[in-house]
């Protein structure tokens, strides 16, 4: 004989407005309460059912029966000496931890978020990418690191967060149901409030998720990892590149623009000897000439000992720029290592502390 299994209870923190409205006539209980349920979630950032204080208690009774709200648990933060940058290590149900970087630029405030634990892409030169893929985040726990950083940065400098970008670990269009979700939640008029034009979602190259991004209704911005100017190159370093070489994506990127009409950002990140001649400078001109683009280059953000990528010196990031400027119409920018300080280049205060733990653990 079995036993009946109870359900498995619904996380509030997940659900769009049409979801929570339904859910709330199941419980025959007036359409209103699911925007109460929004501010309270999405809004105030109460995970409590009990103190969601304007729903009656034979309300939220019923509604502890079937549902529940998640929450991340942060267990680390570390705020960079120049005060430009706040890395959070946030801990899943589960045990895996992800993180989160609040960045302070200019009037700028911008989240950037994980999408996953871990990635399966396996770049050579990314943090992420040596820990493998541990698992997809939830489109609730996508959006409680926005919930999260921008309550921290209310009440600690009475600033509202202005931009989100998709930059953290994991990639996301590899995690695209949960991911396309989670903006949906973000861009909401009872939470945070971001959407369109401030959201960017980065993408290593993982070509369909383009495509079909290009034909939802968010408008985001789009930004692309090239990273490398041949295919060669590129298999090596970026092997998602087999399945979907240079010039797929640059046709998925072009596409995106026809339908979006938003210019697509070509990340590039220059590591020495590897990325950062003056040929990859004209290669790249060359190949995203025919793309409405902007261009920004990134110093590598090296990983540490026993690793083989090196940041070129200054002076050649610099020649770097000159060389491509001189051969593109397209804007280019150069990211200045916000935070480096704090290892901020994603996967790396993870990788800091897991080697803590395993340390302690060894010592213990
Ligand atoms: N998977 C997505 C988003 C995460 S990576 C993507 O690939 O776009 C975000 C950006 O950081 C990418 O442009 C990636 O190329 C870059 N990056 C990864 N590791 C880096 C490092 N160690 N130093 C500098 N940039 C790095």
């Amino acid at each position: 004989m079995t036993t009946p299994q109870p359900l498995p209870l619904v996380d509030l923190k997940s659900l769009l407005p049409e979801e929570l409205r339904a859910l709330v006539r199941q419980l025959g209980q007036e359409e209103y309460r699911a925007g109460q349920l929004l501010s309270w979630i999405h809004g105030k950032g109460v995970e409590q059912v009990d103190q969601m204080s304007d729903l009656s208690r034979a309300f939220r009774e019923q509604l502890k029966g079937v549902a529940w709200v998640s929450r991340l648990r942060e267990v680390q933060r570390q705020v960079s000496p120049g005060d430009q940058a706040v890395k959070f290590l946030f801990e899943l149900p589960t045990g895996e931890r992800v993180e989160s970087v609040l960045i302070i630029d200019g009037k700028r405030r911008t989240a950037c978020l994980s999408s996953q634990v871990g990635c399966p892409l396996d770049c050579q030169f990314c943090a992420t990418g040596r820990m493998g893929f541990l698992r997809n985040l939830s489109a609730a726990q996508i959006t409680d690191q926005l919930l999260q950083l921008s309550r921290t940065l209310l009440a600690e400098r009475g600033e509202r967060m202005t931009n989100v970008v998709m930059m953290g670990m994991g990639e996301p269009l590899l995690n695209y149901e949960e991911l396309v979700r989670a903006l949906r939640l973000m861009r909401l008029e009872h939470g945070p409030a971001i959407g369109g034009r401030k959201v960017t979602v980065s993408t290593a190259g993982y070509v369909p998720g383009i495509l079909r991004l290009a034909r939802e209704d968010l408008n985001l911005g789009l930004a692309i990892s090239l990273n490398a100017t041949t295919d060669e190159l590129r298999d090596e370093i970026m092997p998602i590149n087999r399945k979907y070489p240079i010039a797929e994506l640059l046709a998925a990127a072009a596409e995106y623009f026809s339908l979006r009409g938003r210019r697509v950002t070509f990340e590039y990140v220059l590591m020495a000897g590897v990325t950062d001649s003056d040929e990859d400078a004209l290669r790249l001109a060359d190949l995203t000439r025919g793309v409405p683009c902007k261009i920004n280059l990134i110093p590598y953000n090296e990983l540490g000992e026993g690793t083989p990528f090196r940041r070129p010196l200054s002076e050649r990031v610099a020649r770097f720029r000159q060389t491509l400027e001189a051969h593109t119409p397209m804007a280019v920018t150069l990211r200045e290592s916000r935070g480096r300080d704090i290892a901020a280049a994603c996967g790396q205060l993870y990788q800091a502390q897991e080697r803590r733990r395993r340390s302690a653990r060894a010592a213990g």
